[in-house]
C-alpha cells in the first residue's frame, strides 16, 4: 500500500478514489460467489481494517469461522446473513456483529446486489471451513438449511 492523501472522494457505484477493487479471496481457496473487496482503511497504526464487500445478486461470502471478529454495517441492497444459528434479513444501515468462532455467511437477495462495510482485526487468524459434521449440525435447523441452499426467499414468509 502506498501513501494516500487523507481524503478519498466517493465515486459512483460504491467505489472510492484510489481504492482498488480486488478479488474477495484467492480463487479456489473456499466456496464463494460474485463478491468483490475494497480495502478502505489499512493503516498499520490502527489495530483494525475497514473493508467494503459487494456481492452481485445471488452472490455470497464464504461460510467460515475464526477467532477474529467482524463489525458489519450493510450499505446497499438486501439479503440475508447467518450468524451462529440465526438467519436474518438485512437492509441498509443494519449492523451485524460476528463474534469469535461463530459460523457466518452473507448472501445477497436473488434480484439485488448487496454491499457492506466490514471492520476486522488487522492481525487475524486463518478462517476455518465447516467439515461435514459441522454442516450436518447446522442443517438440522430448516431455516439455516434453506439459507445454506440459497432458497430462503422461496419459503413462505411469516
Ligand atoms: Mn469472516
Amino acid at each position: 500500500m502506498g501513501v494516500f492523501s487523507s481524503f478519498r472522494a466517493a465515486l459512483p457505484g460504491f467505489r472510492w478514489q484510489n481504492v482498488e477493487e480486488r478479488p474477495y479471496k484467492e480463487e479456489g481457496s473456499a466456496s464463494f460467489k460474485d463478491i468483490s473487496r475494497q480495502v478502505l482503511f489499512d493503516d498499520p497504526a490502527l489495530a483494525c481494517q475497514l473493508r467494503y464487500f459487494e456481492m452481485k445478486p445471488g452472490g455470497y461470502s464464504t461460510l467460515e469461522r475464526h477467532r477474529h471478529v467482524h463489525g458489519v454495517m450493510i450499505l446497499r441492497g438486501r439479503g440475508e446473513c447467518l450468524v451462529g444459528g440465526e438467519v436474518r434479513q438485512v437492509k441498509p444501515n443494519d449492523l451485524v456483529h460476528i463474534p469469535a468462532m461463530t459460523w457466518h455467511q452473507f448472501r445477497a437477495a436473488p434480484g439485488e446486489a448487496m454491499g457492506f462495510l466490514c471492520m476486522v482485526n488487522a492481525e487475524r487468524d486463518r478462517p476455518q471451513l465447516p467439515d461435514a459434521e459441522a454442516l450436518k449440525a447446522m442443517r438440522a435447523d430448516p431455516r439455516v438449511a434453506a439459507f445454506l441452499d440459497g432458497t430462503s426467499d422461496e419459503r413462505p414468509k411469516g
